[in-house]
């Protein structure tokens, strides 16, 4: 993704991969290859690769630069995690050199926000230290949703995987570093980053928006995996933690910004990645890249 501008605020993607990685009838339960394909023709091209017959899934950070803070928006899944594959691969040093080449150290971070306490979004939170998995970032403060933290830290006690390792990994030292700051819906950073709830994916899944002189661009995390959720509302990933509550949510919010010029930063869609929302009747949109 080119760096894009909102108002005093600069967003760069840093990302850890790219390219064909999932098959969408492995990943959407209600998936149906008529419907599937009968939409083929009004997305954008980058989003599914024809050939592989597989969607074309980007695992990518944002890092926002405004006159005051460095901040950070998901964070991967990280090195030396010891997942099974395909989270763990190799050349995962791509993510923290595209970092180093925007001129960002790690010290540099003020803030890290947490879309959601998944594999993907959290992995560089700690890296490995002595043995032991300590902050990444030193001087940043990490914003977790409170009530997703503690559904984690549930059903970690409980030995569920999801969370697995992540939260005992990921999340956890970052707690006990005295490096998280633990908030609710209405959390809001300053005046140019604020959250909006759209729970479903997870428990309380978050996006992250960043207002400035006007202009609104929102993280959107997984509250959409592939832009055949905005012609199929109610295609929900097999992970989600409430399917219906995740179509519920892209409906409201998707509704909220159609036919407005606020650019949507979904995690996990290709290059170019930032993209607008149009309405096509009550339950369908299109999500078309900002090329310019
Ligand atoms: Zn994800």
């Amino acid at each position: 993704m080119r760096q894009i501008r909102i108002g005093d605020i600069t967003i760069d993607a840093v990302i850890e991969r790219e390219g064909p990685w999932r098959r969408p009838q492995d990943f959407f339960p209600a998936y149906d290859d008529a419907i599937f394909k009968g939409h083929l023709s009004s997305m954008e091209p980058e989003v599914f690769d024809v050939a592989e017959g597989k969607m074309n899934i980007t695992y990518q950070t944002f890092v926002v630069r405004s006159p005051r803070h460095t901040i950070l928006v998901d964070t991967c899944t990280g090195e030396d995690k010891g997942h099974a594959a395909p989270f763990d691969f190799p050349g995962k040093e791509r993510w923290r050199n595209e970092l180093f080449a925007l001129g960002v150290s790690y010290e540099q971070i003020d803030y890290v926000f947490c879309t959601h306490l998944h594999i993907d979004h959290t992995g560089w939170n700690t890296t490995l230290r002595d043995g032991r998995w300590v902050p990444t970032f030193p001087n940043a403060k990490y914003i977790f949703h409170k009530r997703e933290y503690a559904v984690w830290e549930a059903e970690h006690a409980k030995g569920a995987n999801p969370p697995g390792t992540v939260f005992r990994d990921n999340c956890l030292p970052i707690v006990e570093a005295g490096q998280a700051l633990l908030v609710d819906d209405d959390y809001a950073l300053d005046d140019t980053i604020t959250l909006t709830p759209t729970p479903g994916h997870s428990p309380c899944h978050c996006c992250v928006n960043i207002h400035s002189k006007g202009q609104r661009a929102v993280v959107t995390g997984d509250m959409m995996h592939h832009a055949i959720q905005t012609r199929e509302l109610h295609w929900s990933p097999g992970v989600d933690w409430d399917p219906k509550q995740a179509a519920e949510s892209r409906k409201t919010f998707l509704s909220s910004v159609a036919d407005t010029p606020t650019l949507l930063l979904p995690i996990h869609f290709p290059a170019p990645t930032v993209g607008l929302v149009t309405a096509d009747g009550a339950n369908r949109f299109h999500y078309r890249f900002k090329r310019d």
